[in-house]
């Protein structure tokens, strides 16, 4: 079992045993299933609008064929992608922003079982989601001044953001760590995430994770990221995985259709970005054993759920557990939580 930090301290121990008792019922059940639902046991203790799904998105376009996807490769290259120099709020943290991206071959396991608890943020919107947001909407949106604060309350703590390739070359072949790492994944590739989050990534020199449902992209949706964002985001130093192609549910679905969703999801990026498309992140948190053998056989290295926690491990880099950043959160409430699922990973 992986030592407890011991500076994180539960400032509410009232909630650890109902949340506990839930998470048990949660787990079993997920893993009765063999899969790993929304359950939001975060809410279990707090009075707050339940949400139970991540996202709810067409999960349509079923009819298209895989050759739907194989486009001529157009590799754009990415322009206008200079990182501007660091500013006065980084200097003074003495932070400076370090692109990670590289590609290198996942070295074969070493066979050491390595469990580390890291701390995998999830968020979705980084805006203000408008006065007609529903409560789905408002739950995924996190404002740019709280986004802002939590990054700050990062800095100040003395967490570094890694990959999550960084993560899983620790995990399998024990490449060091920084000694408080953090991992900040954005779902769903909405076009705040470019216009908002990136920003503020770079002000305070973190690298985020953007997970992209490649469709969308196509689509030039007016709401999510355009292929040329994808492509600065990359250059940016920032990490690309993939959402998967249309955002379906990929519980209980047929081989070919899985290999459709996360292979061509993969290769549409990587035509983009010349650089190999390693992680994925479960749509809605929906996955199963036949989900993770695909992902797998197409090259990929790991997935991210939405289980919560923070306790990762060698054994289980296709179900790393994440973090939830609800919109409601003010600072305490994002202390509160990250300190709980620190103390219980
Ligand atoms: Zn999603």
């Amino acid at each position: 079992m992986a030592k407890i930090p011991l500076f994180f301290s539960v400032r509410k121990r009232w909630a650890v045993g109902a949340i506990l008792a839930v998470l048990a019922v949660a787990t079993t059940a997920a893993l009765v299933r063999g899969e790993a639902r929304d359950i939001d046991v975060q809410d279990g203790a707090r009075p707050q609008t339940v949400v139970e799904d991540e996202w709810s998105g067409s999960s349509g376009q079923a009819g298209l064929g895989r050759q739907a996807l194989m486009r001529p490769a157009e590799r754009t290259t990415a322009s206008g992608s200079e990182i501007d120099s660091p500013s006065d709020e980084m200097e003074r943290l003495g932070r400076r922003l370090t692109p990670t991206a590289t590609s290198v071959p996942l070295p074969t396991p070493d066979g050491t079982t390595r469990e580390l608890i890291v701390p995998v943020l999830m968020y979705h919107h980084i805006g203000d989601p408008g006065p007609d947001a529903d409560a789905i909407r408002r739950d995924l949106s996190v404002s740019p001044s709280n986004f802002e604060s939590q990054l700050r309350y990062l800095v100040e703590r003395g967490y570094e953001s890694i990959s999550l390739e960084a993560l899983v070359m620790h995990l399998q072949a024990g490449q060091p760590l920084p000694a408080k790492p953090v991992i900040l994944t954005f779902d769903d590739g909405f076009k705040d995430q470019y216009s908002n989050a990136y920003p503020l990534l770079q002000k305070y020199g973190f690298a985020g994770t953007f997970f992209v449902i490649t469709f969308f992209a196509d689509q030039n949706r007016p709401e999510y990221l355009s292929w040329s964002e994808v492509e600065l985001l990359h250059a940016g130093g920032m990490e690309i995985g993939s959402h998967s192609y249309t955002h379906p549910s990929l519980s209980g679905q047929t081989f070919d259709y899985v290999v459709w969703q996360a292979l061509g999801s993969k290769e549409a990026i990587e035509a983009r970005t010349n650089e190999p498309v390693r992680f994925f992140s479960y749509p809605s948190g929906q996955y199963d054993e036949l989900v993770m053998q695909v992902l797998r056989s197409a090259g990929y290295w790991a997935a991210v759920t939405v289980e919560p926690g923070s306790l990762q491990s060698s054994e289980r880099t296709f179900e790393l557990r994440r973090v939830r950043v609800r919109g409601s959160y003010d600072l305490e409430d994002f202390d509160y939580w990250l300190s709980h699922w620190l103390s219980y990973p």
